[in-house]
């Protein structure tokens, strides 16, 4: 179900706490709400339709991929950019790592290790910092 993007900053300051297969709806709503949203968001974390739960969905080009309790496991080469955010208005700037991996749950709730780098990872980073209540 196409779900409400929540502009709460109260909210999205708040940590997510770890998700579990009960949160298999909220994963449906997420990937629903994202693909709702792709002309302008790559990426979704589930505060941002108003559920506190660790879990990110990314757009990979024209594939998306649910990550489940996702921890950036190593990081490189850190930059700085700007990024928006369909949650607050405008553009900030923000640091970055060019190269990432990603330990996480996949939507089977398989554990998955994998690195990203350039724009995917610049995502996940974005997603995984909402997780943490930290908005750019
Ligand atoms: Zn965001």
């Amino acid at each position: 179900m196409i779900k409400e993007i929540n502009h709460d900053i109260i909210f999205l300051k708040k940590k997510a706490t770890p998700a579990s297969k009960k949160d298999t709806q909220t994963i449906t709503d997420l990937c629903d709400t994202l693909a709702h949203y792709q002309d302008h968001c790559v990426g979704m974390a589930a505060n941002m339709i108003g559920v506190n739960k660790q879990i990110i969905a990314c757009y990979f080009g024209p594939f998306m991929t649910v990550m489940l309790n996702p921890q950036i496991t190593h990081k490189e080469n850190p930059y700085t950019t700007t990024e928006g955010c369909l949650s607050l208005a405008g553009q900030r700037e923000v640091k970055r790592y060019e190269k990432i991996t990603v330990t996480y749950l996949d939507k089977n709730f398989t554990r998955q290790s994998q690195t990203f780098s350039g724009f995917f990872a610049q995502t996940i980073q974005h997603e995984i910092d909402h997780l943490h209540g930290i908005l750019i």
